[in-house]
């Protein structure tokens, strides 16, 4: 094993973060972990884990699991296409794999919503492949060592980081881990805890604690936007922009500038009958796609047009007032939304062409993706 892997699993066995996936890393739990965790922080991912294996323990549970049920699970989490898929994997799983995720990265990747990185994270730490998972961290933290200037925004820094961490990660069976000399356990490769008894303290998954040592390095000591704590760092002595211009640190990864999000107006109009609230289900296809949400226009609608859209869709108000302005980012566009509340004459509900719903149906029935967040706690206060 080189030395860049020996000083950085050393780090790791002393340094790791608990977290609820490692301590019982099934491929489920993996699975579900990593793809909870795209594009959200640990700590707001434990809750949600926590919720989503009490409902789906195993993927035949998440299989046969409703739309709804799942959709409900990972309300807040966002990007729900992720669910999606991750049920869409589940199916297909039991349909072709008898009920096991496949055990390498190439055949993980086949399934939908697993992409390199995710397939290198499951097949390194749940099955003991010898492959490294190229994520953010990985491409900043390579940049670092090798003082790689260029974008890391492009394949060709994937591939060179890919090259760059294969060749310094540990064989299969090669890393002691002293998790498994006192007793505290180790992963077989297969989601199976093990211990020293049964292998002699040999860490029998040293390629899942690489890819792991990497991602708390990246998120503990070789920090994004902010300076590396380079003295504190087990890989230093490897690490060229350390060496080579010291105090420069920061300056590495390189990434060209985003392109400004498209914005996009909405009017949203939070139509109220008594004590229910339209509701609606979003397009089958496209951005939040199959949720739910409160009926909305393209545009900031003055008071004449809104009231026009409103008898265009059957809603006569008694009253309407503007309330309050929200703005949602997602991943290439911004939404503006300025919203009304618009009371309706009970008696002419009937005419409504959406789904008029209790606030306890609203909070626990349909899911309501976090764009709408202003409005869904502006109705929890009224
Ligand atoms: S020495 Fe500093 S810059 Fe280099 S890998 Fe370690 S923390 Fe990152």
């Amino acid at each position: 094993m080189s030395d860049f892997s020996n000083r950085l699993l050393e780090w790791y066995y002393s340094n790791r973060r608990i977290l609820p996936w490692r301590e019982d890393p099934t491929p489920y739990h993996v699975w579900l972990s990593e793809i909870m965790l795209q594009q959200t922080r640990v700590e707001a991912v434990k809750g949600y884990y926590a919720r989503f294996l009490d409902t789906l323990p195993d993927v035949a549970a998440l299989a046969n699991a409703s739309e709804d049920t799942c959709l409900k699970l990972w309300e807040g989490l966002g990007y729900y296409s992720r669910v999606r898929n991750l049920q869409k994997a589940a199916q297909e799983v039991m349909e072709r794999c008898g009920g096991e995720l496949p055990g390498t990265a190439d055949e993980l990747k086949k399934l939908p919503g697993i992409g390199p990185y995710t397939a290198a994270a499951i097949a390194s730490i749940a099955f003991g492949e010898r492959i490294p998972a190229i994520d953010g961290n990985l491409l900043r933290i390579y940049a670092r060592l090798e003082l790689y200037e260029e974008s890391i925004r492009t394949p060709a820094a994937q591939k060179k980081a890919a090259q760059y961490f294969a060749e310094q990660m540990p064989e299969r069976t090669a890393a002691r881990n002293p998790l498994c000399e006192d007793g505290k356990g180790n992963t077989d490769g297969k989601g199976e805890t093990t211990s020293a008894e049964g292998n002699g303290g040999i860490n029998s998954n040293p390629c899942g604690d690489f890819n792991q040592a990497l991602m708390d390095l990246g998120n503990a000591v070789c920090l994004p936007g902010s300076t590396p704590s380079c003295d504190r760092c087990p890989v230093a002595d490897f690490c060229r922009i350390h060496k080579e211009c010291p105090g420069k640190e920061v300056s590495l990864p390189f990434i060209p500038a985003a392109k400004e999000k498209k914005t996009e107006l909405l009017t949203v109009f939070m139509i109220r009958s008594g004590d229910r609230t339209a509701v609606r289900k979003r397009a089958a296809r496209g951005l939040l796609a199959g949720l739910y949400e409160f009926p909305n226009a393209t545009g900031h609608l003055d008071d004449k047009e809104a009231l026009a859209w409103l008898r265009k869709n059957q809603v006569e108000p008694v009253r309407i007032r503007k309330i309050v302005e929200a703005e949602h980012i997602f991943t290439h566009k911004k939404w503006i939304m300025q919203g009304y509340e618009v009371i309706t004459d009970p008696f002419a509900e009937n005419s409504i062409p959406f789904i008029m719903a209790g606030q306890d149906e609203i909070t626990g029935k349909y899911c309501i993706p976090s764009a709408f967040s202003a409005y869904l706690d502006w109705l929890k206060a009224q």
